[in-house]
């Protein structure tokens, strides 16, 4: 098991830290309500004031703040702070609409290599580590948020950037890299370079450690990276609204570690607000304790998870979550059946003829949506034998609807046919313009 980076904080007993995020959620309320005039008028609209929260539980008086919020106030109207007290930008290009734009003071960017610094420790990294950043650097908070958690352990940080697939493989072997941060699914397309280049992730590199997220992943994903390269495969998550990628599972992986000092997070029922128990699946919302620039309150972020707030083995006391089960924006409705595109990759994933790179692709033919999969094969997988492709076709079709309650078309692919992507993978493509 690993060490701890700030061990009083990290194993602090639950009541004491709820205590914490009490006091804390109690000035933060004060404090946007002072410095916002977005914040003073929906609290107002909300009938609620500063002095009504006297309690964590009264949290849930507190009104919602959403995406759409920081579209409808861009660029900078839900800042707390002006001009000059912010240090950096960060501004989604978001697929739909105006992007977004987040404004960090010194202490912000501070918060949020310390929230690295305990997840990246966690996982047993520390100054002996050498850490490839495969993320974009940017605009985008992937990049530099995992460039200052490294340095923040002392770690070497070498701050590649997403691309150039065959340099990093090179670099990863002149440099000794021992961790890389990406996409997923960009790794696996980088074992697959480096297996062309005749390179071993396992035997000719000392990699042992990879930061995954920014994309829905599976559990089964993570079995197939870690068995093809001998690497542990973590679990980073985090959203560029409430800094960027922050917290990790830690080498007992077993749920993210959320940082209880630094946010507030809720899980409620999508369709209510109701907050869900302990264990139960729903939309995350997460308040941000101790964020100056642009805190946010009540924030739903849109991904689905499963909260634990017993402490985990490792000693840390902070609540859980669960691997991001998907985004409730991400849920497609296919014949009135919701489906998430993590459920088609966990079903996938678990057979072994299949390649690591798939897409869904939903079309409507006449009033009925038709919903295919296309499955690239492994080499080994891709038989002349007609019979052979018709059987995996079937067993492919049979596990999709035993997990989905919906039947999928099933489209078998050579090897090497589905574009693949150096950022975030393309998994679905509705044509239904709906
Ligand atoms: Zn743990």
């Amino acid at each position: 098991m690993s060490g701890y980076w700030d061990p009083h904080i990290e194993r602090m007993p639950p009541e004491e830290l709820r205590t914490l995020q009490e006091d804390r959620l109690k000035s933060l309320v004060r404090y946007v309500y002072d410095h916002s005039a977005f914040y003073r008028q929906r609290f107002k609209e909300a009938g609620v004031e500063p002095g009504d929260i006297k309690t964590l539980d009264d949290v849930t008086k507190l009104p919602f703040t959403k995406k759409v919020d920081l579209r409808d106030t861009y660029p900078t109207g839900m800042f707390c702070l002006p001009r000059s007290s912010v240090v950096r930008y960060h501004v989604s290009s978001g697929t739909t609409g105006k992007p977004t734009v987040v404004g960090y003071n010194k202490g912000d960017i501070d918060t949020w290599a310390e929230s690295l610094a305990r997840a990246l420790t966690s996982i047993g990294l520390g100054r002996s580590d050498v850490m490839q950043v495969s993320y974009g650097y940017g605009l985008f908070t992937g990049g530099l948020g995992l460039h200052y958690g490294a340095e923040r352990i002392g770690a070497a940080v070498i701050p590649v950037g997403v691309g150039s697939t065959e340099r990093q493989i090179i670099l990863m072997q002149d440099l000794d890299t021992t961790a890389i941060a990406c996409t997923p699914s960009y790794f696996l397309h980088l074992i697959e370079v480096a297996d062309k280049m005749g390179v071993s992730i396992r035997d000719d590199t000392q990699l042992k450690v990879g930061i995954f997220g920014a994309e829905p992943w599976s559990l089964e994903t993570r079995k197939r990276i870690e068995s093809a390269t001998g690497i542990k495969a973590y679990d980073i998550y985090g959203t560029s609204e409430i800094s960027g990628p922050l917290f990790t599972d830690c080498s007992c992986k077993n749920g993210i570690h959320v940082w209880g000092d630094m946010f507030l997070t809720e899980v409620l029922d999508p369709k209510t607000g109701e907050t869900v128990e302990d264990g139960e699946r729903g939309e995350l919302v997460f308040t941000t304790l101790n964020k100056f620039a642009m805190p946010l309150i009540r924030y739903r972020i849109g991904d689905l998870s499963i909260m634990e707030t017993e402490p985990c083995e490792c000693g840390r006391t902070h609540p859980r979550i669960m691997r991001i089960l998907g985004r409730t924006d991400d849920m497609l409705i296919i014949r009135g059946i919701n489906v998430f595109p993590s459920q088609v990759e966990s079903v996938l994933m678990g057979i072994p003829a299949v390649g690591d790179h798939w897409q869904i692709i939903v079309d409507r033919d006449g009033p009925l949506d038709v919903m295919t999969v296309r499955v690239e094969l492994v080499e080994a997988g891709f038989s002349d034998k007609i019979r052979d492709l018709l059987s995996l076709k079937k067993k492919v079709s049979k596990e999709l609807k035993g997990v989905l309650n919906i039947a999928a078309n099933v489209d078998l692919v050579e090897p090497g046919t589905i574009p693949r992507s150096e950022g975030k993978a393309k998994r679905v493509i509705d044509n239904r313009n709906i």
